[in-house]
């Protein structure tokens, strides 16, 4: 492997869930609502019992696309503070069993410095997520998005990209490789067809490779919209919201792109 490849592709090293909150500890963090609202005297004591569960069909109806969103930005909060909330894995394996009703599908980066579920404080049957290098969208994350929000029932598709990406690097070195150059062939567009960009267009300059790296998720939105017709109709009726999101390696937070 060329020096030049090496040295890209593993800066990046560029890559879903669920849970319950042990007793004593800090209000769960499981319905959008709640989360955004919480007011645990109007709660009955069967419903409160009910938030420290996989989420249930019934909860994930009465969710709303921005309370998700709210709910994973405020659960970033909670990761840039360490204050992820605690969770009973074992016991939210066994509810999980017999469904699922996840409130999200994110799209990710490879990358390993992104661990999705704890960036946003999600646990078992909280959140889908698809993983590729690059983050870009192809017919079978499209057809993973359809399932997640049509058959499944998600509210929110985040295309989550982030700084200092390995992939997004590689493709503006135009690295050939085996089944990585196909791959890179997908994240190009946001080179030949994003934004302007003036200054040095070049895998050394960071400011280039952050222009790089959001004009890749703007295009991945985009295409999430032009290339399916279920998803593009969801969003129109106010079913789901498609968002574009950039997280910052050095600080863990998450920002959402205009
Ligand atoms: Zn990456």
């Amino acid at each position: 492997m060329p020096t030049s490849l090496r040295r890209s592709w593993f800066g990046c090293s560029c890559l879903a869930a669920f849970a319950l909150v042990m007793p004593g500890s800090r209000w769960p963090a499981v319905s959008g609502a709640e989360d955004a609202k919480p007011n645990t005297t109007v709660l009955q004591a069967t419903e409160q019992e009910a938030l420290r569960g996989v989420l249930t069909r019934e909860q994930q109806a009465r969710l709303t696309p921005q309370a998700v969103l709210d709910e994973l930005l405020a659960g970033n909060q909670r990761f840039i503070k360490d204050d992820l909330t605690q969770r009973n894995h074992s016991v939210r394996i066994r509810e999980a069993y017999a469904g699922q009703f996840p409130k999200a599908v994110i799209l990710s980066c490879l990358d390993s410095r992104i661990p999705v579920e704890d960036v946003f404080d999600r646990g078992i049957g909280d959140i889908f997520v698809a993983r590729v290098a690059g983050n870009f969208v192809n017919e079978d994350i499209l057809g993973s998005m359809e399932f997640a929000c049509h058959v499944a029932g998600a509210k929110l598709i985040m295309v989550h990209g982030h700084t200092h990406c390995g992939a997004v690097k590689a493709a503006i070195d135009d690295v050939r490789l085996g089944n990585i150059t196909p791959m890179l062939a997908k994240i190009r567009p946001a080179i030949e067809r994003g934004r302007p960009f003036e200054g040095k267009k070049a895998s050394d300059n960071p400011a280039y490779v952050a222009h790089v790296c959001r004009e890749n998720v703007r295009l991945a939105v985009e295409a999430v919209r032009e290339r399916s017709d279920i998803l593009r109709k969801l969003e129109a009726d106010g079913a789901i919201k498609i968002v574009g999101a950039y997280y910052n390696l050095a600080s863990g937070e998450v920002s959402l792109l205009p």
